[in-house]
């Protein structure tokens, strides 16, 4: 039997580099080499014991790669050879969910996503993609894998924040908590015409990096109470659209206040426990304000898009990926990206490469030496 490398979560708060079979894929199903993938903050709940996945699972849900084998049937779509993505998300196209267009919901509640969750993921040397006539998306000649790496999931999952949102050109939007979903839900209030974006977090460099995705207005909220402030620059009203991009009581309370009545809260954080609507800001429910919530959108033609607008220089995700890593330096990697130390966004986990700890670079340097 092959092996192949591959990190398998142990149950709470293990995880082990090891060993494990190779797959071979099936009818409709494709094999990838990971040539990059990396770490999201899904997957520091999981590792908590926050959210609930079978040990032995080999977790990661974002994959970058190149086609290692085809099963029968996608001869005539891909070739051994080809660059591409999967979605965090991989749809099956055909059941219910999806064909009533709730793609992400495929199968079930949170059913698209299969990857690191109920199927082994993309921390591995090689990766089975289901249905993947529906799921692989070409990487456009030209772009990097660190130019890519983010569609899968973060990008996809910030951008809906503001799509779902229903943001209309000279909306004032708030977006609550900046870590790399939330600078894209930043990013995807620019995109769709908002005039004032309000971007809130606690931590300095995050914002800065908010001001670079499109936040007019940046509100540390270790230093001063947000909503006051929102409440100023919106004439006493609240914001048409907040997005909560934590998944937190207080975080979803403060998107929740700072929504005038008719606006909408469009939540992308993922919570624990129990959520209480205060009953002000709720305006005993009789505010007509809307909540949205989304999961990632994914699919081969979701992944199409994304990558366009990488492609023609409308948006540059190249500033999150902050730091380099090979597979087997998983714990290091994990520690830096779940405690948030030196200034860590989004940590590239690269399966077929060591980071000398003493040399490990960042940025484009690293990515010249990585592929
Ligand atoms: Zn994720
Ligand atoms: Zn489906």
């Amino acid at each position: 039997m092959t092996t192949m490398k591959a990190v398998v979560f142990k149950g709470r708060g293990r995880l082990a580099v090891e060993q494990v079979p190779k797959p071979r894929p099936r009818a409709g199903e494709a094999l990838i080499r990971i040539t990059t993938t990396t770490i999201c903050g899904t997957d520091v709940h999981i590792v908590r014991g926050e959210y609930a996945v079978e040990p032995g699972l080999v977790l990661g849900h974002e994959p970058v790669g190149v086609i290692a084998e085809l099963g029968p049937g996608l001869e005539d779509l891909y070739a051994v050879g080809d660059r591409v993505i999967a979605g965090a998300i991989t749809p099956c196209g055909q059941c219910f969910y999806c064909l009533n267009g709730s793609h992400s919901q495929c199968g079930g509640a949170l059913g698209g996503w299969k990857f690191g969750n109920t199927i082994n993921g993309a921390w591995a040397e090689f990766l089975l993609v289901p249905d993947a006539k529906a799921n692989l998306a070409p990487i456009p000649r030209g772009l990097a894998d660190e130019d890519v790496v983010l569609c899968p999931d973060i990008f996809s999952t910030g951008l809906a924040g503001a799509e779902r949102g229903n943001i209309r050109v000279g909306d004032s939007v708030a977006v609550f908590a900046q870590g790399p979903i939330g600078l894209c839900a930043t990013l995807g209030a620019k995109l769709k015409g908002a005039s004032l974006i309000v971007a809130v977090d606690t931590m300095r460099k995050r914002l800065e990096v908010a001001r670079q995705f499109g936040a007019t207005v940046t509100i540390n909220a270790a230093d001063q109470d947000p909503l006051p402030e929102i409440r100023r620059l919106t004439g006493g009203r609240g914001v048409d659209v907040a997005i909560e991009a934590l998944g937190q009581q207080e975080t979803f309370e403060n998107a929740l206040r700072s929504v005038r009545p008719g606006g909408t809260l469009s939540s992308l954080g993922v919570y624990g426990g129990k959520l209480v609507m205060p009953y002000q800001a709720f305006h005993a429910g009789l505010g007509d304000q809307q909540i949205v919530t989304t999961l990632c959108p994914g699919g081969k033609e979701r992944m199409r898009r994304l990558m366009a607008m990488i492609e023609q220089r409308r948006v540059d995700l190249s500033p999150l990926v902050t730091h380099h890593f090979g597979l087997d330096q998983i714990e290091e990697a994990f520690d830096l990206f779940s405690h948030q130390r030196d200034g860590v966004l989004k940590v590239a986990l690269h399966p077929s490469f060591h980071v000398d700890r003493a040399t490990r670079l960042t940025g484009e340097r690293a990515m010249d030496e990585v592929c």
